[in-house]
């Protein structure tokens, strides 16, 4: 099996369900329907910690309110408040989860960067030595 187009093909398949902006798991997360760990919550963000994780620390930080914010490379610049909001978030996450010392944030944009879930997000990550670059 190859991994790689196997990761390819499935990114592609988000991406292109995504385009109509179509609900995502998120929303269920949001709506506590489905159930996460919550890691920080305010009035706009919620964090919680992934499912798949991929470093001893993994949090999701997403905008509560979604407003056609399905992918960075499609912020507009009204956007702009609630994007300074989750990256400030994601250093409150860093802080409560005592990663402060050394931790990444990423954001997947788009299929090639394999963006799986089309409701804006950044992974939290740390809680082991990283490695540059990724993947
Ligand atoms: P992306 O690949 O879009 O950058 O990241 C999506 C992330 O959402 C993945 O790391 C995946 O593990 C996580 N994820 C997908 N579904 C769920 C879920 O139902 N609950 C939680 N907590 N995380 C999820």
């Amino acid at each position: 099996v190859n991994a790689t187009k196997d990761e390819e093909a499935s990114a592609k398949k988000a991406a292109a369900t995504a385009n109509a902006g179509a609900p995502t798991i998120f929303d269920k997360i949001i709506a506590k329907e489905i159930p996460s760990i919550i890691v920080y919550e305010d009035e706009r963000v919620l964090a919680f910690r992934d499912i798949n994780p991929q470093a001893p620390v993994h949090v999701l930080v997403i905008p509560k309110f979604r407003d056609g914010l399905t992918e960075l490379g499609k912020a507009e610049a009204r956007q702009r408040d609630i994007l300074g909001e989750l990256l400030y978030a994601a250093k409150i996450v860093a802080e409560k989860e005592g990663i402060l010392d050394g931790f990444r944030v990423v954001i997947n944009s788009g299929a090639t960067a394999c963006q799986s879930v089309y409701h804006l997000h950044l992974h939290v990550l740390g809680g082991r030595q990283m490695k540059w670059p990724p993947g």
